[in-house]
């Protein structure tokens, strides 16, 4: 058997991530490989390390890239920050809090549950109860975008409550930078880890990170040993650091960083507060189309995503058939629920690149279309008349 070039099929990605790739970010990744320690190179690095403070709004000198994805980012942050027996306060409100609780406890520390509903923002009073009741808890953690339900919590009010407990913070914003308002300094966030694949356009598999002076003391006061070689950042540093050694480490992933850069250069291009404003200007008009449709949001109106609609669908709707009618007959894809939500909810992206015009009417229309051919109880034939209107108002 002869087996010849794989050649994907072009596809509209509105899921959970990844998010349509900008077509500068695939091309500056074919650019020709140099080598890691080249001076050419080392410059891009110094260039992404000051595009990525811009993005997460930070002054933090240990901001970089970690050559894995969002998840390896996650890790980054716990493995550095946990030591074996520390109290550490997790707020789960859905799938990717829960992935944090396992985290702290494989690296020998306690996780101090705070439970809220999936699709509910994390509640601050529970947190304070957890904090008070909990006097030696050492870290509180939280996810700021959930994408797995599509709520968003007040990061800058539990970050302050931690505070005010002593605790250092550590924060998931791979669905929030670059789409929804975030803001490092200003928030005092110690320790945030992100991702490239959702907000940023570009491809999965690098996780920018970042760690303010407090959380660098912690960890340089560590009294074991980080368990993870390859994430300890004490090692790291010596590779991406201000006036660092630049000692080989790894082999950063070159091209992946290649559209790392660009991208950020994109996000720079437009302006954060554009890029915030966009987001939530064509949620609006797929809000305007959804409810138009007479489908309804999972979440609130006041705690939702702009970049991640959770939508229900109307009572013994297939919804798998839908998915995959979408993607056979448009070439769009739109993500199933996680978790307890399997079967319950659509979750429409709206990420980065993939969040504009033409994929807000395209989806609508699509959506609009298999609903209507499946015979579902919907209004036909409005939602796309419903979300022009949303955008000419
Ligand atoms: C996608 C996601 C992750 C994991 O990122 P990967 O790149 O898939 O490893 C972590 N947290 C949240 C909130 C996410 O949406």
């Amino acid at each position: 058997m002869t087996i010849s070039s794989f050649h994907p099929p072009v596809r509209t990605l509105m899921g959970p991530g990844p998010s349509d790739v900008n077509p500068r970010v695939l091309e500056a990744m074919a650019r020709p490989t140099i080598g890691h320690l080249d001076p050419a190179f080392v410059g891009m690095m110094d260039e992404t390390k000051t595009l990525l403070k811009y993005a997460f709004q930070t002054e933090n000198k240990l901001t970089m890239p970690v050559s894995a994805p969002g998840s390896a980012g996650m890790e980054t942050c716990f493995a550095n920050l946990v030591e074996p027996g520390d109290k550490v306060i997790v707020c789960q409100n859905g799938v990717f809090g829960g992935r944090m609780k396992e985290n702290v406890e494989r690296c020998g520390g306690e996780a101090i549950m705070v439970l809220d509903d999936w699709g509910k923002p994390v509640d601050p009073d529970k947190l304070e109860t957890a904090l008070a009741e909990n006097s030696d808890a050492k870290i509180v953690a939280f996810v700021h975008a959930e994408t797995s339900t599509g709520a968003i919590s007040d990061a800058q009010v539990l970050v302050s409550l931690a505070h005010k407990y002593d605790c250092l913070t550590i924060v998931d914003a791979v669905t929030s930078l670059g789409g929804s308002p975030l803001k490092v300094d200003k928030w005092e966030i110690d320790a945030i880890y992100s991702g490239t694949q959702k907000c940023l356009s570009c491809t999965p598999g690098i996780s920018p990170v970042s760690f303010n002076e407090r959380a660098i003391e912690k960890i340089q006061n560590r009294k074991t040993k980080v368990q993870s070689w390859f994430m300890d950042l004490n090692l790291v540093m010596d590779y991406w650091g201000d006036g660092g050694s630049r000692s080989y480490h790894h082999t950063a992933p070159i091209n992946a960083l290649y559209g790392l850069h660009e991208s950020l250069v994109i996000l720079q291009e437009e302006g954060l507060e554009n890029a915030w404003a966009r987001h939530d200007n064509n949620h609006q008009a797929l809000k305007a189309g959804v409810e138009a449709m007479g489908l309804s949001f999972f979440v609130d109106e006041a705690d939702r995503l702009p970049q991640l609609n959770a939508i229900q669908f109307p009572e013994g709707t297939d919804e798998a058939k839908v998915r995959s009618e979408l993607l056979n007959r448009y070439s769009l894809e739109i993500g199933a629920g996680l978790g307890p939500m399997a079967g319950k909810i659509w979750r429409i992206g709206l990420m980065g690149f993939a969040s504009n015009q033409k994929n807000v009417l395209n989806c609508l229309g699509a959506l609009d279309a298999v609903l209507t051919d499946m015979g579902a109880d919907i209004n036909s034939g409005k939602a796309v008349n419903a979300a022009m209107a949303s955008y000419s108002s």
